[in-house]
Parts: C-alpha cells; structure tokens; sequence
C-alpha cells in the first residue's frame, strides 16, 4: 500500500543547491550558479514573488540520452547528450548545440536560461532553449562525427521541431552539422523541414548575413558602448573562432586596432595591431594561432589582462572571476561568448568603473538572424544580405538602447538592466497565459 506522509516535506529552492546533493562545483555547476543568481537580482528588481520565481528557475523539459556511436576501429564508445527547453511562454524554445568533453546537463541548463532572456530581451518569439554532446569533435574523423549528430537528433527528435524548439550552432558544431540535423529531423517526416533548425548551409535554406551575425552584433554594441570614436582603439579577442574572428574583423573594420587574440593553440599579441585577414590565412594554414610570425606569444591569462580599451571574451564560460578580475584592465568587455563573467567579477568590474556589455545583449546577433532565418524558412521566401542586416541593426540597436537608459535610470549594471528587461517580458508573459489548470 502507498502511504502518504501526514506533512508534506518543503521542495528545496532550486534557486540554492539542495545541501542533500552536495554537487562539485564543476564548470557547468558554476554556470548554472550564476544564472540562478543573475535572475535572483532580476527578479528582486522586479519585485517578483516566489511561485514565478521558482518557476523561471525550473528547465520546463530536460532530457538526457545516451548516443552510442561506431568508431571507425569498429568499436562502440557511449556519449552522453543533451536538450533543455528551459522556457517556451513566448514561443518555440531556441538555441544552439554544443560539442564539447565538458559539457554537462548543469552547463546546458544555464545556457538555456540565458536563451529564454536573450530572446525576450531582443524582442524575438522564442523560448530558451540549449543542446550538448560531452565530444570533442576534433577526436572524431568526419563520418564518426556526422554519425554521432544523426543518433544524437535522433534521440531528441520527439522534442524539436520548427514549431517546438529549433536548434543551431553552438561551440564545436557549424554549418555541416546543422545540414545533418535538418537532413535526419526530414529524413524521419519524411518531407524537407529546413525550419527545424538554423544556421544552415544556404543552399538549404539558410540566411545570409546568418555566418557572421553574432560577430556582427558584437561590433555593434561595442562601438553603441564606447564613448567617442572607435579610431585607434585597441582590442584583444579571447577565442578566435566563429564569433571571436569575424568580430575582429569587424572592429578592425571600424578603425579600431586588434592587437591580440588568443585560441586553444595559444595566445598572440603585436601592440602595433594585428592583420587580421593574414592571421586567419596563419590559422587556416596551421589550425591555430600558435606561432604566428608576425606576432609575440602570450600567456591565455596574460591575454585576458593586456591594457587594452575593448576586451572580447568569445570562448567559453567563466574566465573572468574573482580570482583575476582585480588585474583586468581594459575599460570595456564585450561577451561574445555566454557566461564569461562570474557574479564575483561582475561586482569587481562594476566598482573599477568597467563597463561590460552583456552577453544576452553582446551576442544576441546571433539568435536574431536565427530568427530571421526560420522567418524566411516559414514563408519559403529569402532576403537580401542588406534586408537581413538593416533588422539586425535595428534590433541590436533599439535593445542596447533600451538596456542602456535601464541601467542609467537605475544605477545597475548593463547585465542587471538587461536581466531585468528579459526576465520581466518572460515573467509578464507567464501573468498574462496564468497557470493551467
Ligand atoms: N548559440 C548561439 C547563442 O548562444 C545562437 C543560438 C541560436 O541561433 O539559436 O546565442
């Protein structure tokens, strides 16, 4: 017989981490830490109460899958993957797919959240939405690589769809995997369903402007965020890859001067500026940075420190923290990547009189065109480059604009305001749909 307990026991907060399940504070915990806290200040700002805050805490779906893959020896190695749909109040849950060894349901979890305010910070009718697969895709020959993305959709296939939750790139995955995932998600309804997801080859329906827009968002808010002209001003870019190296090229294009940048291979730096254009000739040539003629190595810490007036961070999660942000000295960061700054920093960086632009603000070029994709996808029908760039601008613009004159009326960070403003239409939207039944 079942028993019922006379009192029911207290649901932990998902906001503090139940002490029952002392977690490591692995690099995914970290993430989802300070997710949960940036919307605890969101949500102290917008006076929320505690239902909804629980509420916008709580992934709406997760799910975990096992994807075995064939090795070309013939072996079968076992990986883990995964998809949270962290909100879908405002629309379809969206958001890219990662390959990496460290990616963990903790990790995905966080970049969803970030999802779902970026996309209502923007004003785009979407959820949140993030994918992972614990791979290094660069141990993986091509075949293994396309073989562990189909069993990968596979095993999420009763989750996504274009009108459910649409996928794009993320670190570790590009255009080809893209092409893979539309091709089984149509394969299996037998009927091509380019909508399913974005960031697609062209040829299969994707956008153009759709390669570089997150890079071009990025130059977009750095230049809205510096006082004055952009001439001469020195840049150093942690990561060089989709997003970090066409945004060099931008700002470089701006006239400002990018003077290092750093990858997995190493970190380079020439004070009198960097051709950006030569160095990703070096990289294509060479597969990194490292060793780069016209340049002087560095250290990746070094890199983060350099007395520069924009500093890029367009890697991965946590690389400015309490630990080195005393010594961070450029006047303006500008996240590329998600997550790069811990809350410790924040506040460190905040009383220096550092501005950060934030990354559900700094990259959100990236899910903008995304949108703007699946838009062109849904009526079968594509824009020019310049149709596709005037509404990125637009939306770039008006959001930083909004996010700015929150910040200012209010004393808070870029982050908080753009926390507030996200959170907010998300929480708005869960008032006005109330709660079923
Ligand atoms: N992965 C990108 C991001 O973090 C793009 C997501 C998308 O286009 O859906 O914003």
């Amino acid at each position: 017989s079942i028993t019922v307990p006379s009192t029911t026991p207290a649901t932990p907060s998902p906001l503090t981490p139940s002490p029952l399940t002392p977690s490591p504070l692995t690099p995914g915990r970290q993430a989802l830490d300070s997710a949960l806290f940036q919307l605890d200040q969101a949500a102290d700002q917008l006076g929320l109460d505690d239902g909804l805050r629980t509420m916008l805490a709580t992934p709406r779906r997760s799910l975990t899958v096992a994807v075995p893959v064939r090795r070309e020896d013939g072996r079968m190695d076992v990986v883990q993957g995964f998809r949270v749909q962290h909100n879908i109040t405002r629309g379809p849950a969206k958001g890219g797919i990662r390959f990496h060894p460290s990616t963990d349901l903790h990790e995905v979890t966080a970049l969803a959240m970030w999802m779902t305010w970026k996309c209502a910070l923007v004003g785009i009718p979407y959820g949140g939405a993030k994918g992972g697969v614990a791979v290094d895709p660069a141990s993986l020959t091509p075949r293994e690589l396309e073989r562990v993305t189909r069993r990968y959709v596979n095993e999420i296939l009763p989750i996504i769809g274009p009108e459910k939750d649409i996928p794009a790139p993320d670190v570790g995955t590009d255009e080809q995997t893209m092409a893979w995932i539309m091709d089984t998600y149509s394969v299996n309804a037998g009927y091509s369903v380019p909508g399913v997801v974005t960031g697609k080859p062209m040829t299969l329906g994707g956008s153009l402007g759709r390669a570089g827009a997150t890079s071009r968002g990025v130059q977009i808010s750095a230049l809205r965020a510096l006082p004055g002209s952009p001439e001469g001003r020195t840049v150093a870019v942690q990561g060089f890859g989709k997003v970090g190296a066409p945004a060099a090229r931008y700002l470089a294009d701006a006239g400002c001067r990018v003077v290092a940048v750093s990858d997995v291979t190493g970190a380079v730096v020439n004070l009198s500026g960097l051709d950006v254009d030569d160095l990703r000739a070096w990289v294509e040539e060479t597969g990194g940075v490292y060793g780069y003629r016209h340049a002087d190595a560095l250290s990746h810490a070094d890199l983060l420190e350099l007395d520069v007036d924009i500093l890029v961070p367009a890697a991965l999660e946590g690389v400015i923290t309490e630990e080195n942000a005393p010594r961070i000295r450029a006047r303006l960061i500008v996240e590329g990547a998600n997550g790069p700054t811990t809350p410790g920093a924040d506040r460190i960086l905040a009383d220096a009189g550092t501005t950060v632009v934030p990354d559900i603000l700094a990259n959100a070029g990236g899910v903008i065109v995304s949108y703007l994709e699946w838009v062109q996808n849904t009526q079968a029908y594509s824009w020019s480059a310049g149709e596709v760039e005037v509404k990125l601008r637009d939306l770039m613009e008006q959001s930083y604009d909004a996010v700015a004159a929150l910040s200012a009326e209010r004393g808070i960070t870029l982050r908080q305001a753009a926390h507030v403003i996200g959170v907010g239409r998300v929480a708005e939207a869960h008032r006005l749909r109330g709660l079923y039944p």
